[in-house]
Protein backbone atom coordinates (compact mmCIF):
# COMPACT_ATOMS: atom_id res chain seq x y z
CA UNK A 1 0.00 0.00 0.00
CA UNK A 2 1.07 3.69 -0.44
CA UNK A 3 0.28 6.79 1.25
CA UNK A 4 -0.32 10.15 -0.75
CA UNK A 5 -0.50 13.19 0.70
CA UNK A 6 -2.02 16.57 -0.16
CA UNK A 7 0.03 19.45 0.74
CA UNK A 8 -1.62 23.39 1.12
CA UNK A 9 -4.81 21.92 0.80
CA UNK A 10 -5.85 24.85 3.26
CA UNK A 11 -5.70 28.62 2.26
CA UNK A 12 -5.23 29.41 6.19
CA UNK A 13 -2.29 27.22 6.59
CA UNK A 14 -0.71 27.76 2.90
CA UNK A 15 -0.59 31.32 4.19
CA UNK A 16 1.08 30.96 7.64
CA UNK A 17 3.78 28.80 6.10
CA UNK A 18 3.75 31.84 3.38
CA UNK A 19 3.18 28.96 0.45
CA UNK A 20 1.35 30.16 -2.69
CA UNK A 21 -2.34 29.03 -2.80
CA UNK A 22 -2.13 26.18 -5.32
CA UNK A 23 -3.57 26.14 -8.35
CA UNK A 24 -3.87 22.33 -8.40
CA UNK A 25 -3.18 19.76 -5.52
CA UNK A 26 0.65 19.63 -4.17
CA UNK A 27 1.29 15.82 -4.29
CA UNK A 28 3.70 14.14 -2.08
CA UNK A 29 4.12 10.55 -0.39
CA UNK A 30 5.37 8.48 2.31
CA UNK A 31 6.22 4.99 2.90
CA UNK A 32 4.33 2.17 4.41
CA UNK A 33 6.73 2.21 7.56
CA UNK A 34 5.54 5.82 8.43
CA UNK A 35 2.67 4.07 9.53
CA UNK A 36 2.26 4.37 13.68
CA UNK A 37 -1.13 1.93 14.63
CA UNK A 38 -2.60 0.97 18.08
CA UNK A 39 -1.80 4.70 19.41
CA UNK A 40 1.85 3.95 19.72
CA UNK A 41 4.17 6.27 20.91
CA UNK A 42 6.15 8.60 18.37
CA UNK A 43 9.89 8.84 18.85
CA UNK A 44 11.56 12.39 18.05
CA UNK A 45 13.94 11.32 15.07
CA UNK A 46 17.45 12.75 15.51
CA UNK A 47 18.30 14.39 12.90
CA UNK A 48 15.57 17.23 13.28
CA UNK A 49 15.19 20.02 15.51
CA UNK A 50 12.02 20.89 14.95
CA UNK A 51 8.97 18.46 14.40
CA UNK A 52 6.07 20.04 13.30
CA UNK A 53 2.62 18.44 13.84
CA UNK A 54 -0.10 18.61 10.88
CA UNK A 55 -3.81 16.95 11.78
CA UNK A 56 -5.28 16.03 8.50
CA UNK A 57 -8.16 13.46 7.59
CA UNK A 58 -7.25 10.51 5.90
CA UNK A 59 -9.65 8.72 3.73
CA UNK A 60 -8.75 4.57 2.75
CA UNK A 61 -9.07 3.01 -0.51
CA UNK A 62 -11.17 0.11 -0.97
CA UNK A 63 -11.39 0.12 -5.09
CA UNK A 64 -8.77 -0.10 -7.47
CA UNK A 65 -8.87 2.87 -9.76
CA UNK A 66 -6.95 4.71 -12.79
CA UNK A 67 -8.14 7.88 -13.99
CA UNK A 68 -11.27 7.85 -12.03
CA UNK A 69 -13.55 11.38 -12.80
CA UNK A 70 -14.66 13.24 -9.81
CA UNK A 71 -18.24 12.28 -10.22
CA UNK A 72 -17.68 8.69 -9.27
CA UNK A 73 -14.99 9.22 -7.07
CA UNK A 74 -16.85 8.73 -3.70
CA UNK A 75 -17.46 5.20 -4.76
CA UNK A 76 -13.63 4.31 -4.11
CA UNK A 77 -13.96 4.90 -0.25
CA UNK A 78 -16.28 4.51 2.18
CA UNK A 79 -14.01 4.97 5.80
CA UNK A 80 -12.59 8.04 7.01
CA UNK A 81 -9.80 8.30 9.61
CA UNK A 82 -7.46 11.13 10.99
CA UNK A 83 -3.89 11.08 11.44
CA UNK A 84 -1.07 13.12 11.47
CA UNK A 85 1.43 13.80 8.86
CA UNK A 86 4.69 15.13 11.01
CA UNK A 87 6.81 16.98 9.40
CA UNK A 88 10.90 17.88 9.87
CA UNK A 89 10.49 20.97 9.15
CA UNK A 90 13.88 22.33 9.78
CA UNK A 91 15.09 19.80 7.17
CA UNK A 92 12.12 20.44 4.84
CA UNK A 93 13.05 23.84 4.75
CA UNK A 94 16.64 22.98 3.50
CA UNK A 95 15.82 21.16 1.13
CA UNK A 96 12.87 23.33 -0.55
CA UNK A 97 15.70 26.13 -1.00
CA UNK A 98 17.68 23.52 -3.05
CA UNK A 99 14.70 22.61 -4.81
CA UNK A 100 15.34 18.95 -3.55
CA UNK A 101 12.63 16.41 -2.63
CA UNK A 102 10.80 16.59 0.71
CA UNK A 103 10.79 12.95 1.47
CA UNK A 104 13.29 12.49 3.98
CA UNK A 105 11.75 15.34 5.73
CA UNK A 106 8.28 13.89 5.19
CA UNK A 107 8.51 10.19 4.97
CA UNK A 108 10.50 9.24 7.64
CA UNK A 109 9.36 6.64 9.86
CA UNK A 110 6.63 7.22 12.10
CA UNK A 111 5.70 10.21 10.33
CA UNK A 112 2.35 9.40 9.63
CA UNK A 113 0.27 8.11 13.17
CA UNK A 114 -2.64 6.49 12.59
CA UNK A 115 -5.99 6.84 14.16
CA UNK A 116 -9.19 4.72 13.51
CA UNK A 117 -11.42 4.75 11.16
CA UNK A 118 -15.16 5.49 10.66
CA UNK A 119 -18.05 4.63 8.64
CA UNK A 120 -18.80 7.09 5.77
CA UNK A 121 -22.17 6.60 6.18
CA UNK A 122 -21.94 8.08 9.89
CA UNK A 123 -20.98 11.52 8.82
CA UNK A 124 -24.01 13.69 7.12
CA UNK A 125 -22.08 15.92 5.56
CA UNK A 126 -18.65 15.28 3.75
CA UNK A 127 -18.29 18.91 2.78
CA UNK A 128 -18.94 20.05 6.73
CA UNK A 129 -16.58 17.41 8.81
CA UNK A 130 -15.11 18.81 11.96
CA UNK A 131 -11.86 18.00 13.07
CA UNK A 132 -9.07 19.12 15.57
CA UNK A 133 -5.90 18.44 17.44
CA UNK A 134 -5.43 18.73 21.17
CA UNK A 135 -1.98 18.88 22.79
CA UNK A 136 -2.15 18.43 26.23
CA UNK A 137 -5.82 18.88 26.43
CA UNK A 138 -5.68 22.10 24.40
CA UNK A 139 -6.68 22.58 21.02
CA UNK A 140 -4.28 23.76 18.51
CA UNK A 141 -5.68 22.48 15.48
CA UNK A 142 -9.27 23.10 14.25
CA UNK A 143 -10.26 22.12 10.35
CA UNK A 144 -13.77 21.94 8.09
CA UNK A 145 -13.91 20.27 5.22
CA UNK A 146 -15.98 23.50 3.97
CA UNK A 147 -12.28 24.50 3.79
CA UNK A 148 -10.23 22.73 1.91
CA UNK A 149 -9.52 24.16 -1.82
CA UNK A 150 -9.29 20.33 -3.26
CA UNK A 151 -12.49 18.18 -2.22
CA UNK A 152 -11.93 14.90 -1.28
CA UNK A 153 -13.24 13.95 -4.56
CA UNK A 154 -11.24 16.33 -6.70
CA UNK A 155 -8.54 14.67 -5.10
CA UNK A 156 -8.99 10.84 -6.25
CA UNK A 157 -10.01 12.38 -9.35
CA UNK A 158 -6.41 14.44 -9.45
CA UNK A 159 -4.13 12.01 -7.93
CA UNK A 160 -5.33 8.55 -9.99
CA UNK A 161 -4.60 10.62 -13.25
CA UNK A 162 -0.93 9.72 -12.12
CA UNK A 163 -1.11 7.07 -9.78
CA UNK A 164 -3.26 4.31 -9.78
CA UNK A 165 -5.45 3.64 -6.44
CA UNK A 166 -5.42 0.13 -4.93
CA UNK A 167 -6.92 -1.48 -1.95
CA UNK A 168 -5.94 -0.03 1.51
CA UNK A 169 -4.28 3.12 -0.26
CA UNK A 170 -4.16 5.94 2.59
CA UNK A 171 -4.87 9.65 1.40
CA UNK A 172 -3.60 12.44 3.87
CA UNK A 173 -6.27 15.40 2.90
CA UNK A 174 -4.12 17.97 4.46
CA UNK A 175 -3.97 20.01 7.55
CA UNK A 176 -5.87 23.71 8.34
CA UNK A 177 -3.77 26.55 9.95
CA UNK A 178 -2.06 25.96 13.55
CA UNK A 179 0.82 23.57 12.54
CA UNK A 180 3.70 23.87 14.82
CA UNK A 181 6.38 21.90 17.41
CA UNK A 182 5.99 18.87 19.19
CA UNK A 183 7.91 18.40 22.65
CA UNK A 184 8.95 15.06 24.43
CA UNK A 185 6.05 14.04 26.57
CA UNK A 186 3.66 15.81 24.81
CA UNK A 187 -0.37 14.01 24.55
CA UNK A 188 -1.63 14.08 21.52
CA UNK A 189 -5.67 13.94 20.40
CA UNK A 190 -7.47 13.73 17.29
CA UNK A 191 -11.08 14.26 16.74
CA UNK A 192 -13.39 14.05 14.14
CA UNK A 193 -16.62 15.92 15.91
CA UNK A 194 -16.95 15.09 18.89
CA UNK A 195 -15.01 11.61 18.57
CA UNK A 196 -11.40 10.70 19.60
CA UNK A 197 -9.61 8.26 17.16
CA UNK A 198 -6.16 8.65 17.72
CA UNK A 199 -4.38 9.23 21.17
CA UNK A 200 -0.67 9.24 21.33
CA UNK A 201 2.65 10.24 23.48
CA UNK A 202 5.77 12.11 22.10
CA UNK A 203 8.70 10.69 23.28
ZN1 LIG B 1 0.38 17.72 5.60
Amino acid sequence: MKIICVGRNYADHAKELKNPVPKEPVIFMKPDSAIIRNNQPFFIPKFSQNIHYEVELVLKIKKIGKNVSEKYANKYYDHIGIGIDFTARDLQSKLKEKGLPWEKAKGFDGSAPLGKFISKTNIKDLTNINFHLDINKETVQKGNTKNMLFSFDAIIAHVSQYFALKIGDLIFTGTPAGVGSVNINDQLECYIEDEKLLSFRVK
